[in-house]
């Protein structure tokens, strides 16, 4: 049977296009701008009733199967909308974001052209100490006098790292060796995209306190400030569901019915049954499910009945 042509419109995005092309600053010497999208949140709604089989619907219909799909992970609608980035991003920063695995990267060459003259600096008040609890995390600021230290020493570390670079390439090096000594504090430049689906994964790993303060510098950015005005009625679902939201496990679930009963015992008992607590008597050690459970109990209100 023959199939009739269908007036189509390309879904555009006035709230996205307002920015298109515009440089939003992150970090000292950073930015995240759109390049181009394909997709809006009618694009989810579209791909998922071409998926069931239904016609059009009206607005809050859209927004309640959108809201539906991301609670119960039918992910592919959301792989329907694409965006492309320029990110200008430093080198350690950049490594942590390419172990994003599913979007499609252009990095600029510093085999073919000079590497990019600037390395984010650190101001005098913005060295964070090691954690003494989370190994990979951080906790407070060194104090001023050590601060400016730290940021005078960085600057002569980076001024060094560039002059050697600069004289190697000035006697003739080819830049694919000058650049081994560059630190990774030198900015990099690169062409992201990657479908709406990868990206609200991407931004859940990385807008959460655990990652590193830098990568969450942009995530924030790419969340609150694209992410936001391309598909309001996804973001405002992934904020509900995946950013703020909170599954619970069945031994949460056991633990937490234990609570309600009041018996404070009871649910101490079903704790050590799931290895969260140690037997009575003995030191309670550090068991990172027992911290997510008191993370979420925290959150509902639910005193904890162990401390
Ligand atoms: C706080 C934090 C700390 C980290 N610490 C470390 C560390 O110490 N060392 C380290 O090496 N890494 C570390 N990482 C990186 C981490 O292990 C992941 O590599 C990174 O977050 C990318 O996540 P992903 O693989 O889920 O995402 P993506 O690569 O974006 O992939 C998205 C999803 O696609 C699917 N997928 C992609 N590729 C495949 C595949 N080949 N096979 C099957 N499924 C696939 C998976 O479902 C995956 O979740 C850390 C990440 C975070 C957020």
């Amino acid at each position: 049977m023959e199939q009739k042509a269908e007036k189509i419109q390309r879904p555009i995005v006035q709230a996205l296009d307002e920015i298109l092309g515009t440089p939003l600053k992150v970090l000292d010497d950073g930015f995240v701008r759109v390049i181009d999208y394909m997709g809006s949140d009618e694009s989810v709604v579209q791909a998922a009733r071409v998926s069931y089989g239904k016609g059009t619907k009206k607005v809050n219909e859209d927004r309640g199967l959108i809201r539906y799909l991301l609670r119960h992970a039918h992910t592919t609608p959301f792989e329907m909308c694409e965006i492309k980035l320029h990110v200008r991003v430093p080198m350690d920063c950049w490594r942590q974001w390419i172990r994003h695995r599913m979007a499609n990267i252009n990095e600029y060459s510093t085999r073919y052209s000079l590497a990019i003259d600037a390395s984010q600096k650190t101001a005098p008040a913005e060295w964070r100490l090691q954690s003494k609890d989370n190994k990979q995390g951080s906790e407070g600021f060194a104090d001023a006098t050590l601060g400016s230290a730290l940021t005078q020493r960085e600057q002569e570390l980076q001024d060094l790292a560039r002059a050697v670079y600069n004289e190697r390439v000035e006697r003739g090096i080819a830049r694919e060796q000058a650049r081994k000594d560059l630190p990774l504090s030198t900015y990099t430049e690169a062409y992201w995209k990657v479908d709406l689906h990868n990206l609200l994964h991407f931004l859940s790993l990385r807008m959460d306190d655990h990652a590193q303060f830098e990568i969450r510098s942009y995530a924030n950015v790419i969340g609150h400030e694209i992410v936001r005005r391309w598909c309001p009625i996804v973001w405002e679902a992934f904020i509900d569901y995946r950013l703020r939201g909170s599954a619970i496990t069945r031994l949460e679930i056991d633990i937490i019915r234990a609570i309600q009963t009041g018996n404070a015992e009871k649910a101490r008992e079903v704790a050590v049954k799931y290895g969260l607590l140690p037997p009575p008597g003995q030191e309670i050690k550090r068991n990172r499910e027992r911290e997510d459970l008191e993370a979420k109990l925290a959150l509902l209100n639910i005193p904890i009945p162990w401390k």
